[in-house]
């Protein structure tokens, strides 16, 4: 049985190939309709090379409506995979070959039922510095209004196998929660044809937004994009939240509080850094060490860079 379906266009002159993955996590919706959407409109688009299109990457956790398989294990943790291993080791195989075969790489995802995100496109800082400047153009293309770069030696994601095959590639966040956004399958929609456009494959042309409006940071720092560490909660309980998407805080102001109703106790959180709110807890039962939300340093416009 195939372990996930790849719909492959072809144009009939030949050019790039790319591949737009939605549901690697099993519980971030809007990119699995955006690339159902592209499955039926880019065939009248394309003028030049290859798409493959990847509806539902984790099967096994979209049937479980969760991030993980039944195996429990996280795909954009188990790349490159095992051929003879568990579920999730072998979608995780399969979908690095695949990967290994395309020339750009396009990782669509949200927050999942957990978080809420801001529409982000982001990339591994690549050492490379020609790839890592493909990369920049790609997620700028995207037309969202954060562009993350985030340091390169995080293990186990598709963008890792990318990177290790030298084959550009970007991730795109935006939302999450309950619910469908129907702005975020749109946004996502138009994200994948700029970048198409980009590559010079369709016609479409887009306009970038001018870098001076994009909220664009490079952070060089250890861990810099790994967002389940980020704020954890004190104590398990009950998340209230204080603190909205796109607000800007300083460091110590507060982002909230942990009730713990087993016990009777709560605990205060705070902001662990200035900068702009672009992460938020959903899912409002948390365990201690659960990420509450994430800050981007920046608190305005424009393009920084932050160093080891
Ligand atoms: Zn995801």
């Amino acid at each position: 049985m195939e372990l996930f379906t790849a719909e492959k266009i072809n144009a009939l002159e030949p050019g790039p190939h790319v591949l737009f993955v939605a549901g690697v996590h099993g519980d971030e919706y809007e990119p699995m309709l955006a690339v159902e959407k592209l499955q039926h409109s880019l065939p009248n688009q394309l003028q030049k090379g290859t798409i493959t299109l990847v509806r539902v990457a984790n099967q096994s956790a979209f049937r479980r409506s969760a991030r993980c398989g039944d195996d429990q294990m996280d795909l954009a943790r188990t790349c490159p995979g095992n051929p003879d291993g568990s579920l999730t080791e072998r979608v995780a195989s399969g979908l690095s070959k695949l990967i290994e075969t395309a020339d750009y790489l396009v990782d669509l995802h949200t927050g999942g039922v957990m978080f809420d995100i801001s529409p982000l496109a982001g990339y591994m800082l690549h050492p490379d510095e020609t790839i890592l400047e493909m990369q920049r153009k790609m997620a700028w293309a995207c037309g969202l209004p954060i562009v993350w770069g985030t340091e390169p030696t995080p293990q186990g994601r598709t963008l890792s196998v990318a990177r290790d095959a030298g084959i550009p590639a970007i991730y795109l966040e935006y939302g999450g929660g309950t619910g469908i956004r129907i702005q975020a399958v749109a946004a996502y929609q138009q994200a994948c044809v700029n970048v198409l456009s980009l590559l010079e494959m369709v016609a479409a042309t887009y306009t970038p937004q001018p870098e001076s409006e994009v909220f664009w940071v490079e952070d060089y720092r250890d861990n810099s994009g790994y967002l389940q560490a980020m704020m954890p909660s004190p104590i398990d309980g009950i998340f209230v939240r204080e603190v909205g998407l796109g607000r800007f805080v300083k460091q110590g102001d507060r982002w909230g509080k942990v009730v713990d109703v087993i016990n009777g106790t709560e605990a205060e959180v705070f902001c662990d850094k200035g900068g702009m709110v672009f992460l938020r807890r959903e899912l409002v039962n948390v365990k201690q060490g659960d990420a509450l939300g994430g800050i981007l340093p920046i608190s305005e416009p424009g393009k920084i860079v932050i160093y080891a």
